[in-house]
């Protein structure tokens, strides 16, 4: 089986109730084997259709420029190179922290008319950890490394970074994770 291990970033704004459509900007992702070994890496930005201007809030949170935007593929390119990159003909799961990413995921795929079955194969590390640890509720990904005594590296709310720190946490806990194809 393939795990891959994912984070998206998406356009935001500092005033929440502000009605945007959030969109992806970056996919970040690590390709793992049943023995936590990573084979490869994907990181790509997302130039994003309604709203390519990023806020200042967003570029802040992020650490994503304009530039990286302005100079990044569509939405259909990079899905393509993403599932190019996973290899949907062989076992796969797609495993993030928590289920945000699977419906933003959803939400962009129905924004550009693209198939969405690939998607079923997904699981919450977040609440996978959460019953793992016996916790009473599902805990954030700085939270869990903690908890691991591992160090959150690179930089927070980077996709690519964030993958890589959800792999850790993945790895320190192989065996225990109940994933089914
Ligand atoms: P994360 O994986 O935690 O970096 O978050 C994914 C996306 O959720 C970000 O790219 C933002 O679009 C949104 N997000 C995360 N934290 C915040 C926040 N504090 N305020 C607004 N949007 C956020
Ligand atoms: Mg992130």
């Amino acid at each position: 089986m393939n795990y891959i291990i994912l984070d998206l970033e998406a356009t935001c704004w500092k005033d929440r109730s502000v009605q945007k459509q959030n969109e992806i900007i970056e996919i970040g992702a690590i390709k793992m084997n049943d023995s936590g070994e990573s084979s490869s890496e994907f990181c790509e930005f997302i130039k994003p259709k309604i709203n390519p201007t990023l806020s200042d809030f967003c570029i802040e949170l992020t650490t994503i420029t304009q530039n990286e935007i302005d100079n990044a593929g569509t939405y259909n390119e990079v899905i393509e190179r993403f599932k190019k990159w996973i290899n949907l003909d062989e076992p796969y799961m797609l495993c993030s922290w928590g289920f945000y990413d699977k419906k933003q995921f959803q939400k962009d795929c129905e924004l550009h008319n693209l198939d969405t079955d690939w998607l079923q194969n997904h699981v919450s590390l977040k609440h996978q950890y959460a019953d793992i640890k016996n916790l009473k509720k599902p805990i954030g990904m700085g939270g869990a490394l903690k908890k691991e005594n591992l160090t959150l590296e690179g930089t927070h709310h980077r996709g690519i970074d964030d993958a890589r720190n959800i792999a850790k946490i993945f790895q320190a806990n192989l065996g225990k994770w109940k994933i089914k194809e």
